[in-house]
């Protein structure tokens, strides 16, 4: 935005000037060119490979792809000799694809690390992982040092720090946060609404929420017109069901789609986990969902932080060497995992109930829910939620569309981001072989780009190497 309206100032100035000189019907001559040139702002024109643009589920030959001031100016149209004039030209081979940024709409940036460590937000090479993942927007889906996470959104906005773009959602609303008030009043919640709201927040996260307090921060989201996302229950201890999330006009839901398979009489995920998707109380929730448009986050891969490891949980990169030495040592004298079987359980229902809200015509996003513990980081886990969407049956092309346009749309930018289309921010990755024909080949990422600057994720990586970990007493 900030480009386009200084582009459109400089460009109004020439003009102005052209105008004021007396051979101000020249603007077409060879020199006006050149300074038009000039003045253009890190023009990048991509040639070649082919282009999975999320406006359909194809790939096609790219022809021609033009990138002015942050912005897609052309979108697979052969780019003339004058508009490449200038620009840094980078030819794709022919077994790369270019496709739009992914984004992680639960995507945790804090970690617990060491053996008496609090959970603690880590904003300082945890952004540069998800760049490098070609994870180009984060929702951060509850922040436990709020504060510093918007000012590690300000410093990337500004450019003082790389990383992907934030969405901050502020601290949870519910008991997940540490020091909420289980009896706040509804003025309560909406001092805190209209805080975080000022200090830059674009949607909520409530988890551990009883119904009279989601409701006050629905409507109070609302008025500022920002949305809220939840991790619910079953009704149990005050607890709240997505039926009556969606019935208190919440946006989006993570994990678990809820409705009259739960007993309210008990915790949630032991009567998720048998989910019957053939019966009944499951359409009347899917169709609950889909009559109120509310996406669903399912986070399938987050229950295998927990369980026996699963399908794609393999290292492509080995993520631990990103983490300090002290952090590493602790990570290798950790007792070897002791799966739970309830969180196995809770992995498959996820994957069954996922395919089943698709086919119903259900909209979906992606979220990895990944606070490392050491083991994995949520950057490269994004490749494992939208493997796991694959191994769930959902085709490929519909995955990639859930992991970019729908995200765009869950964030409510769908108009600036989420489709490689004419107009729109140019946030793109360049991977290594076709995702439809292998959807692990975005985990070969090789170029990415955010508002037309362009990273190369090798050289990102390596600048995160060894260095994530807190000491045990932080905050
Ligand atoms: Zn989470």
């Amino acid at each position: 935005m900030i480009l386009r309206t200084s582009t459109r100032r400089i460009l109004a100035i020439l003009g102005m000037a052209a105008a004021l000189a007396p051979h101000a019907s020249a603007q077409n001559t060879p020199q006006n060119a050149e300074r038009i040139t000039a003045l253009r702002r890190n023009p990048v024109v991509i040639r070649g490979g082919w282009l999975f643009t999320a406006t359909n589920d194809s790939v096609v030959r790219n022809q021609g792809v033009l990138v002015v001031a942050g912005r897609l100016l052309a979108v697979n149209r052969p780019i003339t000799a004058e508009e490449a004039r200038g620009a840094r030209v980078i030819q794709l081979r022919d077994d790369q694809y270019m496709l739009p940024g992914l984004f992680d709409v639960h995507a945790h940036y804090n970690m617990t690390l060491g053996p008496n460590a609090l959970r603690s937000d880590e904003w300082t090479y945890n952004p540069i992982i998800f760049l490098a993942n070609g994870v180009t927007s984060t929702f951060p889906a509850g922040e436990y040092e709020p504060d510093s996470m918007m000012a590690t959104r300000r410093r990337i906005d500004d450019g003082q720090q790389i990383g992907p773009r934030i969405y901050n959602s502020g601290p949870y609303f519910g008991s997940a946060r540490r020091g909420w008030n289980p009896n706040a009043t509804d003025a309560d919640i909406d001092r805190d609404v209209d805080y975080w709201a000022a200090q830059g927040a674009r949607a909520f996260k409530a988890k551990g929420i009883a119904p009279q307090h989601l409701a006050e921060l629905v409507a109070r989201a609302h008025q500022h017109g920002l949305t809220v996302t939840a991790h619910l229950e079953s009704g149990f201890r005050n607890s709240t069901n997505a039926r009556d999330a969606i019935l208190l006009g919440i946006d989006r839901v993570e994990h678990i789609l809820g409705g009259d398979q739960l007993d309210p009489g008990k915790p949630a995920y032991p009567s998720w986990s048998r989910v019957d998707t053939a019966s009944r109380a499951f359409k009347d929730i899917v169709a609950l969902f889909i009559s109120h448009h509310v996406m669903f986050d399912p986070t399938i891969t987050a229950p295998v932080y927990f369980s026996q490891l699963q399908e794609g949980f393999d290292y492509w990169i080995d993520e631990r060497k990103f983490f300090t030495p002290e952090v590493q040592a602790w990570v290798k004298t950790k007792p070897p995992r002791h799966p739970v079987a309830a969180w196995d359980s809770l992995y498959w229902a996820m994957r069954r109930t996922t395919k089943a809200f698709y086919d119903a015509g259900g909209l979906l996003t992606l979220g990895t829910d990944n606070p490392s513990t050491g083991e994995f980081i949520a950057g490269f886990s994004a490749h494992r939620e939208l493997h796991t969407l694959v191994l769930a049956g959902i085709p490929p092309a519909a995955a990639l569309r859930i992991a970019t346009i729908n995200g765009a749309r869950a964030m409510g930018v769908s108009d600036k981001l989420g489709t490689l289309e004419t107009g729109k921010l140019a946030d793109l990755v360049v991977i290594d072989g076709n995702p439809l024909a292998d959807i692990r080949n975005t985990r070969k990422v090789r170029i990415v780009m955010k508002s037309g600057v362009i990273y190369d994720p090798q050289a990102l990586l390596q600048q995160a190497e060894g260095k994530i970990g807190f000491s045990p007493k932080r905050p």
